[in-house]
């Protein structure tokens, strides 16, 4: 009885995929692709134009390490052809999202088939994951960037063939635009002199950024993601300033005027504006796009690292 159960299924299955080729052709709407966090998403809507409706699960300044899926993200996977992810351990709670939706989506990793670097440092700030093994923040190298968006399009061209050389000749005109921003990155960099490009940042998610820019990532000591410092932390933060003499400090949650005013006054250090990490900013902001994301962290950096 068993058997025959799992013959008729297969019967089914065969059916299915027989049929899913000529439903693909006479597709009208857009291929529906969910992206697990907001840089994914953007890179999907500039390669998919018209042709995809884009939904990200993680929402922009939000967390993708930590984040804990709701109902809504189940049927909007569940619905989905396609689901991009960054991989690299990045999004632990998405293979569960998967299957517990039962979708039937092409699961699409962008950083396939890139070269991974170790997280700098090997802290591990808070983040829902362990930074010592191989960084997920690909993304911050723009070289790496256009892999992910040569992945993207494989898999829009694959899962949607009649417009495969609309994503090809918009996957070709995003990266040249990338390579144009790498080399705008390396030159706004490289003016610094290598001994003042460093920078103390509580984000551990430069490693790729660290090593494609020559940009030295150091740990604020005896500073908290989690809470906002305390005067006793600021003085040891002071003490590191002055045995490095790296005075560009990124250090977001620290927002006690006070506490700047001293860090500033007893060591000539600057808290220089945030850095955009794992998330774009809402839309209208600094940081709404992946290209304009490397452009404001590359500006808060290049500012910030002048003063070293
Ligand atoms: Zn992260």
């Amino acid at each position: 009885m068993l058997q025959k159960v799992r013959l008729a299924a297969a019967v089914l299955a065969v059916l299915i995929g027989a049929v899913t080729p000529s439903l693909a052709q006479t597709r009208t709407g857009p291929i529906k692709v969910v992206a697990s966090f907001s840089i994914l998403a953007d890179m999907v809507r500039t390669v998919g134009g018209d042709k995809v409706q884009v939904q990200s699960l993680v929402g922009p300044d939000a967390d993708a390490h930590a984040y804990q899926p709701t109902p809504a993200d189940a049927k909007a996977v569940a619905a989905a052809d396609i689901v991009v992810v960054n991989g690299l351990g990045f999004e632990g709670w998405l293979g569960r999202l998967v299957k517990a939706a039962e979708s039937k989506a092409t699961v699409v990793t962008a950083s396939q088939g890139i070269k991974t670097v170790k997280a700098a440092g090997g802290h591990n700030h808070g983040h829902g994951h362990g930074h010592r093994a191989a960084d997920p923040h690909a993304w911050q190298d723009v070289g790496r960037g256009q892999a992910y968006v040569k992945n993207i399009a494989a898999a829009l061209a694959k899962a949607d063939a009649a417009n495969a050389a609309i994503y090809q000749a918009n996957a070709e005109r995003y990266v040249a635009e990338l390579a144009q921003l790498d080399t705008w990155v390396k030159t706004e960099l490289g003016a610094i002199p290598a001994a003042k490009r460093k920078v103390i940042t509580s984000h551990d998610a430069f490693a790729y950024f660290a090593e494609a820019y020559g940009v030295s990532f150091l740990s604020p000591v005896g500073v908290s993601t989690e809470k906002e410092p305390t005067a006793k932390d600021v003085a040891k933060l002071v003490r590191q300033v002055k045995n490095t003499g790296v005075k560009a400090i990124f250090v977001e949650n620290m927002t006690d005027a006070r506490l700047v005013e001293q860090l500033a006054k007893e060591a000539g250090g600057v808290i220089g504006g945030t850095l955009y990490a794992d998330a774009l900013s809402k839309p209208g902001g600094m940081a709404d796009s992946y290209v304009k994301m490397v452009r404001h962290n590359v500006a808060v950096l290049r500012d910030g690292m002048a003063k070293n």
